[in-house]
């Protein structure tokens, strides 16, 4: 019989930032998740006694490798890559490929561990795990993109697999990189397998993965809204980022009778009073994805839109903030901005936008807040579509996945509100989240014994 371990939070959270000195993105996930769980927990002998807590807290494992590539002008570069293996307890390991400069260890694990809650919130049999590399693919050639692509599948192929692993894209990484890294597996291993999901159409990939994580981020909204009686139609948002998520949570506000009135990327936002329409949006994804030009080039364009050097479009006045660029992007001021400015509801589309402080004003507040690992697992959600189409050699239409990717997100919202209910009508969806997530991953670990 093991030894029941009753730490409290703050000395198990001290453990935390002793074994991983240096990486206080990882600690800042690890914080905001345990102290939901730790009120969980409380009177649960069974999971202090496996320390289930612990044990997800450090990865499975962190592979970590050298990418050697040769540029245009035939230099020799070297860049460093990684893939975390959190916990495979309900699926296969599952989680996006990064590529930008910011990508450091802490950084893979914090995005590695919000998965596993993720992953286990869509219900669907899917593991934690994320990778990257320090590579910026920003001003590089197609070929330069390709010859990194290969470099880097030829260390990562033999830690995944179909049943293993399946990576997927992520900041920096898109169909482009998914196709390369994807030919560069089926050249190594002579086998064509759903090993990375986000492919395109004509090779295995689903219908409605592009849009997933955007839609499903905004259908998150509209279930937060629906609760409170309330909906998209007529109201103003606020959005950051111009990548995918963020090109797709527009088209969908759009589409629900919303005003878009931003954009943004890292070197500014936009600001358009008029709306920025289907017409603009599409115009936007060809500038990012084909042009892969500025979004400052937008004013440029759209004389009544204003350009924002350096700035985030927090102080906008809106009624829906929808964060979709990248972790840490909304502090604590500028939530207390939005606040004061009257926002209703914020849905993350990326993962972690809001800091820890930013999140206790919207919560002090009473405002509607949707946390990434929630509102944002649309995208995860159809690449498990994807992995199912794959290995049954079959493939649904636009329709089809479309209506499973709306009850995905209502289930997911579901959940939330039945572990996060609060006196008064409140959801504290952060805490129904964690919690939900949690349990499924800690029941099977449970079944599992010590392993
Ligand atoms: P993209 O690479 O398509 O777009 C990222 C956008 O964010 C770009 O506009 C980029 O601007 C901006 N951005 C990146 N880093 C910064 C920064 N440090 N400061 C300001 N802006 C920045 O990525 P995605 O749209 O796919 O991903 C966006 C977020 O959504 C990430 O947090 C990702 O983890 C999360 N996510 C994505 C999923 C998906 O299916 N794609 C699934 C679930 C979550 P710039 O061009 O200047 O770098």
């Amino acid at each position: 019989m093991a030894v029941s371990d009753h730490v409290d939070f703050p000395t198990f959270m001290e453990g935390v930032k002793k074994r991983n000195p240096g990486q206080p993105e990882f600690v800042q996930a690890v914080q905001e998740v345990a102290q939901d769980i730790f009120d969980f927990i409380g009177d649960k002998e069974e999971y202090h006694e496996a320390q289930i807590l612990r044990r997800i807290a450090e990865p499975d494992r962190v592979v970590s490798f050298r990418v050697c590539w040769e540029d245009d002008n035939h230099c020799i570069r070297v860049q460093r890559g990684w893939r975390v293996q959190n916990n495979n307890a309900i699926g296969p390991y599952k989680g996006g490929i990064r590529f930008h400069p910011s990508v450091t260890e802490s950084v893979l694990k914090f995005l590695a561990f919000e998965q596993t809650f993720k992953n286990s919130l869509t219900g669907l049999p899917m593991g934690g795990g994320k990778g990257g590399a320090n590579f910026n693919p920003r001003g590089k050639s197609d070929s330069e993109v390709m010859r990194f692509c290969q470099a880097f599948m030829t260390e990562l192929y033999r830690h995944i697999g179909p049943d293993t692993d399946v990576p997927a894209g992520d900041i920096g990484v898109g169909a482009r990189e998914i196709g390369y890294m994807f030919g560069q597996y089926k050249r190594i291993t002579n086998r064509w397998e759903g090993v990375l999901t986000g492919k395109a159409t004509e090779y295995g990939g689903s219908q409605m993965r592009p849009e997933a994580t955007g839609y499903g981020a905004v259908y998150f909204m509209q279930n937060m809204l629906k609760h409170q009686g309330m909906d998209v139609e007529g109201h103003t948002a606020v959005i950051s980022g111009s990548g995918n998520v963020a090109t797709h949570a527009a088209e969908k506000i759009v589409q629900l009778g919303g005003k878009v009135l931003t954009l943004s990327d890292s070197g500014g936002f936009i600001h358009d009073p008029d709306g920025i329409d289907q017409e603009r949006i599409d115009w936007v994804k060809q500038l990012k994805n084909v042009r892969r030009g500025r979004i400052s080039e937008y004013a440029d364009h759209f004389t009544n839109a204003t350009f924002h050097e350096g700035k985030r479009p927090w102080d906008v006045p809106c009624d829906l903030a929808l964060p979709c660029a990248t972790q840490n992007e909304l502090n604590e001021e500028e939530a207390k901005e939005l606040v004061a400015n009257g926002v209703k509801a914020v849905s993350e589309g990326a993962n972690m936008p809001t800091t820890l402080e930013g999140v206790k004003v919207f919560h002090d507040a009473k405002i509607m807040y949707g946390p990434g690992k929630a509102a944002n697992a649309g995208g995860v959600a159809v690449s498990g579509l994807e992995m199912s189409q794959n290995s049954e050699r079959i493939s649904w239409n636009h329709e089809r996945l479309g209506e499973m990717l709306t009850e995905l997100m209502e289930g997911i919202h579901g959940k939330c509100v039945e572990y996060g209910k609060q006196d008064g009508g409140y959801v504290d969806y952060v805490k129904g989240a964690n919690i939900a997530g949690f349990k499924k991953v800690a029941d099977a670990m449970l079944a599992f014994g010590v392993v």
